[in-house]
């Protein structure tokens, strides 16, 4: 069975060795030995300060938004994993969706100014697929309003300009360290603030707010990372250049056969931020062509997933509807192809032509 990603497991004699020193040590959660070197390396992979280590991607939007004591109503967006927009409602904020841009599936700038409003207590973007959103738009109106700006960067890890990492964007970016993403803790995640007064507080925050044993000096949640998902962690990162290059070459290879064809649509690249190929997404012309290919594909043992879908704005759990026309339109058409290191070329091309065939 090929799906549209797979865990990049590192030698495991490797992870056994971190193991043992684990239990050694008998350290196994508390800002161990290990989760503290894991958060030395990843600042400098990454070229970030103020980074703070959590159990999942998830858990650091939650603790995003009560550190920067959100309120009411956040604009965000509708096209995006259900966790960006589930976190929210699930902190008691009512998400105001703004639309995506037609060409590069990021949330749309203008579309954020028209819903800006005193009610509105926060703005948080997802750099889809890796794609670095117009960090400077949204900045600008962030500060115009004097609001906080928060990027989920699940899919961002290692997207970076001559200058500077993505994730120095905003007031805190979040990433996922999931199993399934480029880099992985097994779960996992970090916060990456801006203010180091923040970064401070949100440390307190993600276990239980105890600032000595004598005093609890804020609210607080347990989401932290432990000893056998930061060892996970050092193993991987040191393979994550290779990771990643491996994903290249295999994104070439569907550039190659696919970019050329007429009635696919491809996500336009903010071209001033390296690619990191978290994904392969390809559009089709509409939701028939893509349930075609899904089947004829899911006929060969290959499972691509709808990334993403539905629309969040449609979910459930909204009384009220709100239309996004653009976020919904691609959702219906919109697949992600298996991508990972060590994906068979012979699967890829029989992607590759059944997706000829059926247009
Ligand atoms: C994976 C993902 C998350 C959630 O991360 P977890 O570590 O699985 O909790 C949040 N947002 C986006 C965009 C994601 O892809």
């Amino acid at each position: 069975m090929i799906n549209v990603t797979k865990t990049y497991l590192p030698d495991i004699n490797k992870y056994q060795s971190y193991i043992e020193k684990i239990f050694q040590n008998g350290w196994l959660t508390n800002n161990g030995q290990f989760v503290q070197e894991l958060q030395q390396e990843l600042s400098e992979y990454l070229g970030v300060n103020n980074l703070l280590l959590v159990s999942n991607g998830t858990l650091a939007l939650q603790v995003a938004y009560k550190v920067l004591n959100l309120r009411g109503r956040v604009i965000t967006t509708p096209f995006s994993f259900v966790a960006t927009t589930s976190s929210l409602v699930w902190e008691n904020l009512e998400p105001v969706f703004a639309d995506i841009d037609p060409q590069t599936f990021n949330i749309d700038p203008m579309e954020v100014e028209k819903k800006l409003s005193a009610h509105v207590s926060g703005i948080v973007a997802t750099h889809v697929y890796g794609n670095a959103c117009d960090v400077e738009a949204l900045e600008h109106l962030a500060r115009k309003q004097g609001i906080p700006l928060v990027f989920d960067a699940a899919h961002a890890f290692g997207v970076r300009n001559d200058k500077h990492s993505i994730l120095n964007h905003g007031d805190i970016s979040i990433i996922s360290f999931h199993s399934t993403k480029i880099f992985h803790t097994i779960e996992g995640g970090a916060l990456v603030f801006k203010d180091r007064n923040v970064f401070e507080r949100a440390k307190k925050m993600i276990n239980f707010g105890i600032e000595s044993p004598t005093l609890v000096s804020e609210l607080g949640i347990n989401c932290k990372m432990n000893e056998m998902e930061a060892a996970m962690g050092l193993c991987v990162l040191q393979d994550v250049d290779a990771i990643i290059e491996a994903r290249k070459v295999r994104a070439e290879i569907y550039n190659q056969a696919l970019l050329e064809l007429d009635g696919l649509q491809f996500q336009k690249r903010n071209l001033n931020f390296l690619n990191n190929y978290s994904h392969y997404p390809v559009a089709f012309q509409n939701e028939e062509v893509l349930l075609k290919v899904m089947k004829k594909l899911n006929n060969e043992g290959i499972y691509p997933r709808r990334y993403f879908y539905p629309s969040l704005n449609t979910l459930p759990y909204f009384q009220e509807r709100q239309e996004m026309p653009v976020s919904e339109d691609l959702t219906k058409r919109i697949v992600c192809l298996p991508l990972y290191h060590d994906l068979d070329e012979a699967v890829q091309s029989k992607i590759i032509s059944v997706i000829k065939e059926s247009l």
